[in-house]
């Protein structure tokens, strides 16, 4: 049996959100251990882009991990719907922001944080580091960690899970959507001009996101028809690309694609003795309107200052209760939000397109109901009442 080693605070995962928490947790009084299954070294194949919001950017700012040479700003949204009318065009100029928000590899992103967490005098991170089993005790919980066949155990008085998207547990809530996410990048044949475009299907959503000198594309559809467009060429998928956006523009490269199912998994409590869920694995949404990661960086934000505003004690009960609290509205909101944006848009019903259509035009005609979702989206649950 090892010698039981002791920490304060052991992240399991050290994905964007687990390495947001470690360095928000950079002046506490704590040490923290930061584990990863994967090498380190293999975020950097991750191939996901993400939009993060100007909120997010603060966020980042504030721990020194903003990514300023990768990340592309967002000037305006445009907003429509395949084969009905109305549309909505949000602009920066009308928020007084640089931005409405950027887009920034996750690669990109989560090599400035690792930069920022391997400084960090008192986090140790151990990648490779698979969990073997986890004991909960009254005043802590005792990890059995695996690195490359040496077994170590680490007694710790909070457990945080930054785990990623749960698989089968059933201490979380499953709704799949039946549809794929197929990402890629794509060269258009004039430039982007900082301008995302959402553009709703009877399939799915399709976003363009500006990055670098393209876009990053993320092309929802039905998992059958997923399986064809992956088996297309690159010159058959940029036709069915232009298809599927329309006319405005055409593509003239395509980069490597790669697929992820999508369903809406929610994690009933957040909170279990001394462990407690941020990120993905308490909430993984569908990647419309890009919520994802802002969310789950909300959730570590919070996490430290309950911690810090508990006391001693980092696993203390109150302190976990008032996070739990405190993520209620933003997490529902932005599940709620993402859901019902999905469900409501992804068909070709006639009275439904119509009423989409009048819902896209009031959106652009009334600055309003127009500034209510954008607010939401650049702060999240700061921006509600
Ligand atoms: C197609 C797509 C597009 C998206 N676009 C956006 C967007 O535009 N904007 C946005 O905000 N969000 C977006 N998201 C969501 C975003 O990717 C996630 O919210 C974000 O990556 C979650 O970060 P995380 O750290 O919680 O999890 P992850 O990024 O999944 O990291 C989890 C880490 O935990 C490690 N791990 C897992 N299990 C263990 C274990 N047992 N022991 C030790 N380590 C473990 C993994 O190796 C990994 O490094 C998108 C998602 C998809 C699929």
């Amino acid at each position: 049996m090892p010698e039981l080693e002791q920490t304060d605070i052991l992240i399991i995962g050290a994905g964007p959100v687990g390495a947001t928490l470690a360095l928000a947790l950079r002046d506490s009084p704590w040490r923290v251990t930061l584990v990863d299954k994967r090498p380190l070294a293999a975020q950097a194949a991750d191939p996901r882009a993400l939009a993060l919001s100007h909120g997010a950017r603060q966020l980042l700012e504030t721990l020194d991990a903003w990514p300023t040479r990768a990340a592309t700003p967002i000037e305006t949204i445009h907003v429509s719907q395949k084969g009905g009318f109305g549309r909505t065009l949000m602009d920066r100029a009308e928020y007084g922001l640089p931005a409405l928000g950027y887009v920034v590899r996750y690669k990109d992103l989560a090599a400035r944080l690792q930069a920022g967490v391997e400084v960090l005098p008192a986090c140790e991170c151990l990648d490779e580091t698979g969990l073997v089993s986890l004991e909960p005790e009254v005043d802590g919980a005792v990890a059995t960690l695996e690195r490359q066949g040496q077994t170590r155990r680490i007694r710790a008085r909070l457990v945080v899970h930054a785990e990623g998207t749960p698989g089968d547990d059933p201490g979380v809530q499953v709704d799949d959507y039946g549809q794929q996410a197929i990402i890629c990048d794509a060269i258009p044949d004039q430039p982007h001009g900082h301008r995302a475009w959402e553009r709703f299907t009877p399939d799915g959503p399709l976003a363009l996101l500006p990055l670098e000198q393209g876009f990053s594309v993320v092309f929802t559809v039905p998992p059958a028809k997923a399986d064809a467009l992956m088996a297309l060429d690159d010159g058959a998928f940029l036709q069915a690309l232009a298809q599927q956006f329309g006319s405005r523009f055409g593509f003239t490269a395509v980069g490597r694609r790669d697929r992820f199912p999508l369903a809406l998994r929610q994690r009933r409590e957040l909170v279990q003795g001394r462990e407690v869920w941020i990120g993905n694995t308490a909430q993984t949404l569908h990647p419309v309107s890009g919520q994802g990661f802002n969310l789950g960086l909300r959730d570590a934000w919070q996490l430290a200052e309950c911690l810090f505003a508990g006391g001693d004690d980092p696993g203390a009960a109150s302190a976990l209760a008032a996070y739990a609290a405190s993520r209620r509205l933003d997490r529902r909101g932005g599940a709620f939000f993402t859901d019902q944006v999905v469900r409501l848009f992804s068909n070709n019903v006639p009275p439904l397109r119509w009423a989409r259509g009048l819902g896209l035009l009031a959106l652009d005609l009334l600055p309003p109901a127009r500034d209510f979702v954008a607010r939401r989206m650049i702060w999240g649950a700061r921006a509600w009442p």
